[in-house]
């Protein structure tokens, strides 16, 4: 596997000493084993849970030692190990759709998140430009350099914000109510830019989605729905954290929305997804779809392979773990499953070998919403072309569906529900939960 460079963001802060609390012991918490067979035993574990006990329990945080009235599924779906399509078709195997409705919804948040993004991708491209901005000021503003790696680490000295802390850190995982407190209290408590805490976020969690993460703070902050932002309140916080945390006094409750110089721009469709017109392919496999038994190809599968070095972060943290394990069952499932030899190239150029050497004039694979790994795929998408190699973006129908509603805000997306479920059976295949 590739060696990985150590972001600017995090030079800073291993140069940045502070004495750490010693944690009070290890935090315990759901089994995040990066395989499918995990991920789907997770997913029937959870289904009996999955309709009206969801719709009246989701919001409650109970700690990291009981995730039972959410499904956890996250790191799963997020790398579709397991995908959107076979989590809605299993739930409705066991629910009514109205008992159901409010966690499919959830579900569909993510969908409305990417399709979203994928209309307007300058959105993205200014949180990068904001973030590398902002990085040269840590290293030159000392004051902000100090309230950020305080946040960070948990050492703010306001406990439910330190406990959250600690535990995307440590586990990578916070439940959603929690991420939206932290997300608030960072912004308008702490008054930290929101863009250090999305970026934050993404080098932490074990589900870290350029379009869910970036839009979600940006929707806090109030600058997705412009003017309405989402303030963390004391008495909220309480009451759904059963009383663990009390923070009353300590938050900034009447802060204003945030805003930004530049107008949201307009919607603009992507490209659309890309066609084989080879019999004779290879696959390459990324983070944004490692499912590649649910593709629709009609090509012979030759050879397959996940670029190592394609995995961000540490790679000691749960996130890169996490990535790390589901990739190696990825190349393991489908090289049994294709009968073709796996391989892990370390970098572009070796990708390119490894085409080459397999004779392809094809290589197909995931398409990747806008992301860094979309801009990898459009890099090593010119190298190939170099030598003659055709990368195939192949989009699944499920987004050729969704997306085109998730143009303005949530509740478009929201109607058109019944519709995208029953395109569900048109697809056919049942899951098999076993
Ligand atoms: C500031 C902030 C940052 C976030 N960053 C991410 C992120 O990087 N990656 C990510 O997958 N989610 C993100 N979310 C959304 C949400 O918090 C997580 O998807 C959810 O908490 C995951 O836990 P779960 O699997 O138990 O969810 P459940 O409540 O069991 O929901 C089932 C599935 O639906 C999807 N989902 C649920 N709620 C949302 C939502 N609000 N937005 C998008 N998808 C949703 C997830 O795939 C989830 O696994 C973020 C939310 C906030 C407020």
């Amino acid at each position: 596997m590739g060696r990985r460079r150590e972001t600017r963001v995090e030079r800073i802060m291993s140069q940045t000493l502070f004495d750490l609390p010693s944690p009070t012991g290890p935090l315990t918490h759901v089994d995040f084993t990066p395989t499918r067979k995990a991920g789907l035993a997770r997913l029937e574990a959870f289904l009996p849970q999955a309709g009206y006990a969801y719709a009246r329990n989701r919001n409650t945080d109970r700690g990291p030692s009981d995730r039972s009235n959410v499904s956890a599924l996250s790191p799963w779906i997020r790398r579709r190990v397991v995908t959107e399509e076979e989590t809605l078709r299993a739930v409705l195997a066991s629910h009514r759709f109205a008992a159901a409705e409010k966690f499919i919804q959830e579900v569909v948040w993510r969908t409305y998140w990417k399709g979203w993004l994928e209309h307007r991708p300058s959105v993205y491209a200014r949180y990068e430009a904001e973030l590398a901005g902002l990085t040269d000021r840590l290293g030159i503003d000392a004051d902000l350099r100090e309230r950020w790696v305080r946040a960070c680490e948990g050492r703010t000295g306001l406990e439910c914000f330190d406990a959250w802390a600690r535990e995307l850190q440590e586990l990578g995982y916070l439940h959603n109510h929690a991420r939206m407190w932290f997300a608030s209290i960072w912004i308008f408590t702490l008054n930290l830019p929101w863009a250090l805490g999305a970026d934050h976020f993404h080098r932490h969690l074990i589900d870290a989605d350029p379009a869910s993460n970036t839009l979600s703070w940006r929707w806090v902050a109030g600058l997705h729905t412009r003017g309405k932002h989402y303030l963390a309140r004391a008495a909220n916080i309480k009451e759904h954290t059963l009383g663990r945390f009390d923070p009353r006094g300590l938050l900034e409750e009447g802060a204003e929305a945030l805003t930004e110089a530049y107008p949201l721009p307009a919607p603009s469709p992507p490209p659309p997804g890309e066609r084989l017109s080879q019999r004779r392919i290879a696959l390459l496999l990324h983070e944004e779809d490692l499912s590649p038994e649910g593709w629709s190809l009609q090509a012979d599968v030759v050879g397959i392979c996940a670029p190592g070095g394609w995995i961000e972060g540490p790679a000691d943290r749960p996130a890169a773990r996490f990535s790390r394990g589901a990739l190696e069952d990825a190349l393991t499932r489908s090289s049994a499953g294709f009968g073709v030899a796996a391989e892990a190239p370390d970098d572009d150029d070796a990708v390119v070998g490894w085409a080459l050497g397999l004779g392809v004039s094809e290589v197909a694979t995931a398409w990747a919403p806008v992301g860094p790994l979309a801009s990898r795929l459009g890099a090593l998408s010119a190298r190939l072309a170099e030598r003659g190699v055709r990368l195939v973006r192949l989009r699944r129908a499920f987004d050729d569906r969704a997306w085109p509603h998730a143009t303005a805000g949530f509740f478009r997306l929201r109607e058109r529900i019944p519709g995208l479920l029953a395109a569900l059976g048109e697809d056919g295949a049942q899951i098999d939960l076993k």
